[in-house]
């Protein structure tokens, strides 16, 4: 059965590094990839944009496509949103499926401040997608955890359900959705950077344009 890879995140807004990664991911793992958008992140502060913009901004970008889908579950949730209970309700729903948490390796790195974190291994393997310009130091506590878990190839994740570490390694783009919010705030237009269906409608970056 072909995995079903998660890619949470705030996606505020979702810009090609996003979509080029979790491509590139569901290709390197021959696997199901859903975008999964967090409501209120316990990490960090609020997003700029509310949940039903950032929701248009992902449809938008993800049309005319198949391989990447939407999973909205975390928005239409109240409250914040963990994702380890995010896991046990996909694992609930998918059996035995092979589960693959997708992290870009900057979200790794912070791995050991997430809820739970240890029992995310229980519920799903993880992919960690490299991104530029993020250090390769784990803190202890993670690498003691990765340590008997590492994975080589997009097999080792087909024959078991959950708890393996997979590194993917994508293709190299600078690109963050805080570069993106300060060139719109300042008025610039990173047009490519983003996916070309964000600018179909000027309402969908409304929320990070200068007034
Ligand atoms: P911000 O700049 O607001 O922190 P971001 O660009 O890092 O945003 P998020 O929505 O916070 O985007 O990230 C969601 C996931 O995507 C995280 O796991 C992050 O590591 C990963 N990610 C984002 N951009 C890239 C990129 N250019 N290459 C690889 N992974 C990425």
């Amino acid at each position: 059965m072909k995995p079903l890879a998660l890619f949470g995140g705030t996606f505020d807004p979702v810009h090609l590094g996003h979509l080029s990664v979790a491509w590139e991911a569901s290709e390197l793992l021959d696997a199901e990839v859903r975008l999964l958008p967090a409501s209120v992140p316990p990490h960090r502060p609020p997003p700029i944009a509310g949940a039903a913009q950032r929701t248009a901004m992902l449809r938008a970008a993800l049309r005319g496509q198949a391989r990447l889908t939407l999973d909205t579950r975390e928005l239409d949730r109240s409250g914040p949103s963990y994702t380890i209970d995010t896991l046990h309700e996909l694992r609930a729903e998918q059996g035995d499926r092979p589960l693959v948490l997708l992290l870009g390796a900057d979200a790794f790195a912070g791995l050991p401040s997430w809820h739970r974190w240890r029992e995310l291994f229980e519920v799903a393997h993880l992919g960690v997608l490299s991104r530029p310009g993020v250090e390769a130091l784990l803190p202890g506590e993670l690498q003691r955890e990765i340590a008997g878990r590492r994975g080589t190839d997009a097999a080792d994740l087909r024959d078991r359900p959950a708890g393996r570490v997979l590194d993917l390694a994508v293709t190299s783009l600078e690109i963050s959705a805080t570069r993106i919010r300060e060139l719109l705030a300042a008025g610039r237009d990173p047009r490519y950077l983003l996916p070309c269906g964000l600018f179909d409608d000027p309402a969908l970056l409304g929320p990070y344009r200068k007034r």
